[in-house]
Formats: structure tokens, sequence, C-alpha cells
């Protein structure tokens, strides 16, 4: 049956080792949503993420993406089709001018002119990239480092971005600019799971959240459902 979901996880499983990091989990994400994926640390939120990105394997389960079963698919490959991970942590390659990471982000693409394009679409959404394009990538502060790591990945032209914990290590200013343009980048279409340790946040900007305890799925629901239920944010959202 035709389903208005980009993403369908089912029963996915993964392991370092003989640690089990997630048991067997199911969750969708529908075109056009954020879904925010919460928990606390260790609950298996950034295993998430590598599993449905090709970053870790799989030990069970499956994951479908644009309606093409991916799961044993290698990264790159995933990420052709338009399913791009921004990592946690920004991964900016110091040496590399700003401009440079964004073309790195666009090995992808073949089209120079849909390369160009896309710059200046990330430029238009980021003006500090494009004015500090020259410079070291490196060298921008923690804040810029994320707008930079968040364009890399729109270089890509992602159908559904993964986000992994984009507000971390900022200060709170940042972040509430993070999340802005996070909204920004949905209302221009592109489909958004995001990983927060922000709940309050995430549950604000999110559709739809799952909450993650210990490798498997506790909970799920309208975000705008779990925000206002005092017990839920209570026992599972503390701080
Ligand atoms: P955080 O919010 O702290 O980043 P998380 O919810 O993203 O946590 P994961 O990073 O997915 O959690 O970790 C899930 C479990 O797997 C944890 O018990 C963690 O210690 C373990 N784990 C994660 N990466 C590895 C690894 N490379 N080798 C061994 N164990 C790992």
């Amino acid at each position: 049956a035709p389903s208005s979901s980009i993403l369908q996880v089912k029963g996915l499983a993964a392991a370092y080792g003989k640690i089990n990091a997630l048991n067997g989990i199911d969750l969708e994400v529908e075109r056009g949503q954020i879904v925010t994926l919460l928990g606390a640390n260790g609950a298996g939120k950034t295993t998430t993420l590598k599993t449905i990105s090709g970053l870790v394997r799989a030990s069970a389960g499956s994951v479908t993406f644009d309606g093409q079963d991916i799961t044993t698919l290698p990264a790159h490959e995933i990420a052709r089709m338009g399913l791009v991970h921004v990592p946690e942590g920004r991964h900016i390659l110091r040496g590399l001018s700003v401009r440079e990471n964004l073309e790195l982000g666009a090995f992808t693409v073949h089209d120079a002119n849909l390369r160009r394009q896309r710059m200046d679409e990330v430029f238009g959404l980021f003006p500090i990239l494009k004015n500090r394009q020259h410079q070291d990538g490196s060298l921008l502060s923690g804040g810029e480092q994320q707008m930079l790591a968040i364009g890399r990945a729109l270089m890509h032209g992602p159908k559904l971005l993964l986000l992994d914990e984009p507000s971390m290590g900022l200060a709170p200013k940042l972040v509430l600019e993070t999340f802005k343009i996070i909204k920004r980048l949905n209302e221009a279409g592109t489909t958004i799971l995001l990983v927060e340790q922000n709940a309050r946040l995430a549950l604000k900007l999110a559709h739809f959240a799952y909450v993650l305890e210990s490798g498997s799925l506790r909970m799920q629901g309208e975000a705008a459902r779990l925000r206002d239920d005092p017990s839920i944010v209570q026992a599972y959202l503390g701080t």
C-alpha cells in the first residue's frame, strides 16, 4: 500500500560487539514533517540515526526510504538517494575553506550548475558563510560551524535530513537560532528527523515525537500532546 511516510523503520536492532544498543524499534517519518527522537544519554538515539544512514549495520530489522529497502546499502549510496546525516559534533575539516567544506558536501552532485545553485541557496540561508567562504572552516565559531555542517548537508539536496543534536554546545541564543533555521528548512520542504537533548524545544518544533529508553521505544505521539502532558514531561523529559 502507498504510504505518506518517507522513512519506515521496522524491528531495527543494532549492537556494538556484545552490547545491544537498539532492541528492535519501529518508527516512521511522514513526508514534510519534523519528527524528533528523544531520550536520555545512552538511550540509543545516535545509534538509530547511524543505523538508518548506513554508518552502523543493522543486526535485525529493515529501513525503507522513499519506497526502497536501504537496510544493507552503503552510506554513500544512501546519501546519494537523498537521505543525508549531519552527525553529532560538527566535523568541519581543518585546512579547508568554508567553500571547500561545502563543495565536499556536494560529492553526490555531478552537475556543476546544480552545485553552484545549491551553494547560492546555502549562502542565502546563511549569509555569514558567504562572508567567510574563503576562511578556514575550523576557525568559525561553534554556531557558525553548525551552520556549515547543515549547509554541507543541504548541498546534497536532501529529501530527508537526519540531525544529531544540532544544538549541542551552543550558547542559548544560538540554540534558538539553530532551531529557527531547522524550522525554516522544514517550511521550505525538507523532511527532518531530529535527535535532541533539549526535549522542550524539540517538542515545540516537531510534529511527532518518539521517546527511546535503553534501546527500546517507550512512547510516541503528536509532539503537542507529549508537550502538554505534565506526567510525560516529568517522567521522560526531565531537566
Ligand atoms: P547520547 O545522548 O549520550 O549521545 P544516545 O542516545 O545517542 O546517547 P548511543 O550513542 O546511540 O546513545 O548509545 C547507545 C548505547 O550504545 C550506549 O550504551 C553506548 O554506550 C553504546 N555505544 C555507542 N557507541 C558505541 C561504540 N562505538 N562502541 C560500544 N558501545 C557503544
